[in-house]
């Protein structure tokens, strides 16, 4: 299978895939990978490589959805304590699957599960800094 086009083969039918959700925008499947049990994947039907080339209001649904299928985790027989979004967007952020998708993980307490990354503690003005970098980008686009 190419990974590059995976999903849309899962959107299609072409692919197998264990789905959870579906609606005219956007399907939830089981991550054939999951990080812990009852991973879920959010994609579009519309296919977007990357977070650029997504339509807002799909992304605004792909979190709705999200949070849908957070409060079914808890209810359901995946009796999750916590939910977890993820979404990589890009290589340097790990993406390996490039059709936008958002990972809803499960958690339970000491399952292993976390980010590696540890914070740093930067001074006041290097925040001020880069905060009016991103603001005046904004203010741009
Ligand atoms: P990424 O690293 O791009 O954020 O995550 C890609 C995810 O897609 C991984 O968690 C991986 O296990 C999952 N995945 C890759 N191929 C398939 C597939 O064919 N079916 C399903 N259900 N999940 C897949």
């Amino acid at each position: 299978m190419d990974p590059y086009s995976i999903f849309s083969d899962i959107v299609a039918g072409r692919a197998p895939a264990s789905r959870v959700f579906e609606d005219d925008d956007v399907v939830a499947f089981m991550d054939i990978r999951p990080f812990t049990p009852g991973h879920v994947l959010v994609i579009p039907k519309q296919p977007a490589r990357n977070l650029a080339e997504l339509d807002p209001e799909i992304g605004a649904k792909l979190f709705q959805v999200g949070q849908r299928l957070a409060a079914a985790l808890r209810d359901s027989e995946v009796a999750a304590d916590g939910v977890n979004f993820f979404l990589a967007d890009g290589i340097a952020a790990g993406q390996e699957v490039f059709h936008v998708h958002l990972h809803v993980i499960p958690r339970t307490s000491g399952d292993g599960f976390g980010l590696r990354g540890r914070p740093t503690s930067p001074h006041r003005a290097d925040l001020d800094y880069l905060a009016s970098s991103i603001r005046g980008t904004l203010e741009r686009s």
